[in-house]
């Protein structure tokens, strides 16, 4: 039997949520590095994961035949949304040549969503496309603040930005991180709180989330608390959460919120 699409776009097909990594390999910038998945995987096959490489999907949104045209079922389907470059940071300058590309790709799908998160926003302004104007609708930077020595370092640059829908991860989250005053200034859509996976994962204590959750409720920003990671303390007891129930525990806290501009 032919299936019906309930959200139908022009090849009938509903929007998937696709994994976009367009090169891979990273240098380490900060603590919240220390235990980066890149890193293990890469290490695991015998790859340097400091080399940062083109990769294979790199055109993955427009691959077309030689005809020009999309190629039939690789078209991505209009109103997807894209997780952006999981295995690098989208602003290591040692991607450089390839990042005006990426952003023509981006343009090009501007029927699909983009998200990525970054390290390294003090590079982002000089790397931004001429056309960028207050931002791309479409595409979201978020950026890493896994403490407060990084939330100080990189929020006063992120928040100077032309960004559309500016937010914030605090993941792996390694202390009690007070964002009031990056929160105060308006700009922050939503926070998201994750403890940390793997193997040498550091423990993420519960009332640092909560603090958070306080924090974006005062502000009426959103909130996420996105996974507890491996190890998590709370009520002064320490629990060893198995990676398939990282996020289905961290759902079950009730903590997320969407911004109270969404319901107003
Ligand atoms: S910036 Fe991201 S990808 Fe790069 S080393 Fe740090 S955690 Fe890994």
């Amino acid at each position: 039997m032919k299936q019906i699409s309930l959200f139908p776009n022009e090849d009938n097909r509903s929007p998937e949520t696709v994994t976009w990594n367009l090169w891979s390999g990273c240098t380490k910038v900060s603590a919240g590095c220390a235990h980066c998945y890149m890193y293990r995987k890469f290490e695991a096959v015998g790859r340097d994961p400091y080399v940062v490489r083109k990769s294979g999907s790199f055109n993955l949104p427009v691959r077309k035949l030689r005809t020009g045209k999309y190629k039939g079922l690789y078209r991505i389907p209009s109103g997807s949304h894209f997780y952006t470059c999981f295995s690098s940071d989208f602003f290591h300058p040692n991607a450089d040549e390839w990042r005006e590309t990426a952003w023509e790709m981006m343009k090009e799908r501007s029927d699909c969503t983009f998200f990525m998160i970054t390290k390294r926003p003090e590079n982002i302004a000089e790397r931004l496309p001429s056309d960028w104007g207050d931002g791309y609708r479409h595409v979201s930077i978020a950026v890493t603040c896994e403490n407060q020595q990084a939330a100080d370092a990189r929020l006063p640059v992120y928040l100077s930005l032309p960004l559309f829908n500016q937010s914030v991860m605090t993941e792996p989250l390694l202390g009690p991180v007070d964002l009031r005053k990056y929160l105060a200034t308006g700009k922050i859509n939503s926070v998201s709180a994750g403890g940390e996976s793997g193997p040498e994962a550091r423990v993420c204590d519960y009332e640092w989330v909560l603090n958070l959750h306080r924090q974006c409720k005062e502000f009426g920003a959103g909130f996420y608390y996105h996974q507890t990671g491996a190890r998590l303390l709370k009520d002064g007891k320490e629990y060893f959460i198995p990676r398939s129930e990282q996020h289905s525990q961290a759902h079950k806290a009730g903590l997320d919120m969407v911004p109270s501009s969404a319901t107003q």
